[in-house]
C-alpha cells in the first residue's frame, strides 16, 4: 500500500533521514520505533506531504504522492492523528469530529458520528463542549475520532500514548488494537515501543536518521539490542 525507497529529508541545511526505506501492506499495523529525534516524526510528515523529499520516493496505491500536496493526500487515503493530539480547541467535541469529515462528500457521515460515540462513550455526552476543556486522555481519543472521520484508508498515528497516564495508555492500545482489527491499515510511531512492538505486524527501528533494524514485531520484542535499548531489559 505504503512504498518508501531512499527517502531523504531534513530541515534547513540539516539532512534528517539519510535514506530510509520501507513498507506498508494492505491491513497490517507497522511501527517506527526509536530514541527521541532519530526521525520518525519526520518519516511520517514526509508521507502526509508536510516535509518535502529532498531524494528518494514515496508511493501510495502504486502512485507517486512524494510531490503530491498535504490537503490532496488526505483525500487519497491517507490520515494523520498528530503528535500533541492538536484538536481544535475552541470547537466543540462535535465540530472537531465534523472537521475530519470535511472533505467527505457522502450522506454516511451522521452513522459515523453515530459509530464514533459508541466506540468513545465518553465523548458522547461532551459532544457540544469546547475541546480544550477535556483532559489529555479524552483529547487523544477525539484526535483518534477525528482521524477516523476521514474514513482513511492508511491511518497514521504519531506518538498517540505521549504524556498519558498509565491507565489511558492502555485504553490508547486496545482503540489501536480495535482500528486495525477493523480492517484500517495503521503506521505508528511510539516512544513506547513495548506498545508499539505488541500491536505491530512489522516494525523498523529508526536510529539517527537510518533503519537500523527491521523484523515482525514479535521478533523485535525479543531481539536483545531492541530490548537493551528500547524495552529496558
Ligand atoms: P520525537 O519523538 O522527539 O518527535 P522523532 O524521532 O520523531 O523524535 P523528529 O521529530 O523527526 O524525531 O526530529 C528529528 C530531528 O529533526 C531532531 O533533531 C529535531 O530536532 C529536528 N526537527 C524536527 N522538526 C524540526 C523543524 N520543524 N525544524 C528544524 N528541525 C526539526
Amino acid at each position: 500500500m505504503l512504498t518508501v525507497r531512499e527517502l531523504r529529508a531534513g530541515y534547513g541545511n540539516v539532512d534528517v533521514l539519510h535514506g530510509i526505506s520501507f513498507d506498508v501492506r494492505p491491513a497490517e499495523c507497522v511501527a517506527l520505533v526509536g530514541a527521541n529525534g532519530a526521525g520518525k516524526s519526520t518519516a511520517l510528515r514526509c508521507v502526509c506531504g508536510l516535509v518535502r523529499a529532498r531524494a528518494g520516493s514515496i508511493e501510495f496505491e502504486g502512485a507517486r504522492i512524494d510531490h503530491v500536496p498535504g490537503h490532496r493526500i488526505v483525500r487519497r487515503g491517507i490520515t494523520m492523528c498528530p503528535e500533541g493530539r492538536q484538536v481544535f480547541a475552541d470547537m466543540s467535541v462535535l465540530e472537531n469530529l465534523r472537521m475530519g469529515g470535511h472533505m467527505r462528500r457522502d450522506r454516511d457521515q451522521r452513522r459515523d458520528l453515530e459509530a464514533l460515540f459508541d466506540m468513545f462513550p465518553a465523548l458522547r455526552p461532551r459532544a457540544r463542549q469546547r475541546a480544550g476543556t477535556l483532559s489529555g486522555g479524552e483529547q487523544e481519543m477525539l484526535a483518534i475520532a477525528r482521524a477516523l472521520m476521514s474514513r482513511p484508508k492508511l491511518c497514521i498515528f504519531d506518538e498517540p500514548s505521549l504524556g498519558l497516564a498509565p491507565k489511558i495508555v492502555d485504553e490508547v492500545e486496545r482503540t489501536l488494537a480495535r482500528i486495525k482489527a477493523n480492517g484500517t491499515t495503521v503506521l505508528l510511531v511510539e516512544q513506547n515501543a513495548s506498545m508499539a512492538l505488541r500491536l505491530a505486524d512489522r516494525a523498523y527501528v529508526l536510529e539517527a536518521g537510518n533503519i537500523v533494524l527491521e523484523g515482525s514485531g514479535q521478533e523485535l520484542q525479543t531481539h536483545p539490542e531492541v530490548s537493551k535499548a528500547y524495552l529496558g531489559y
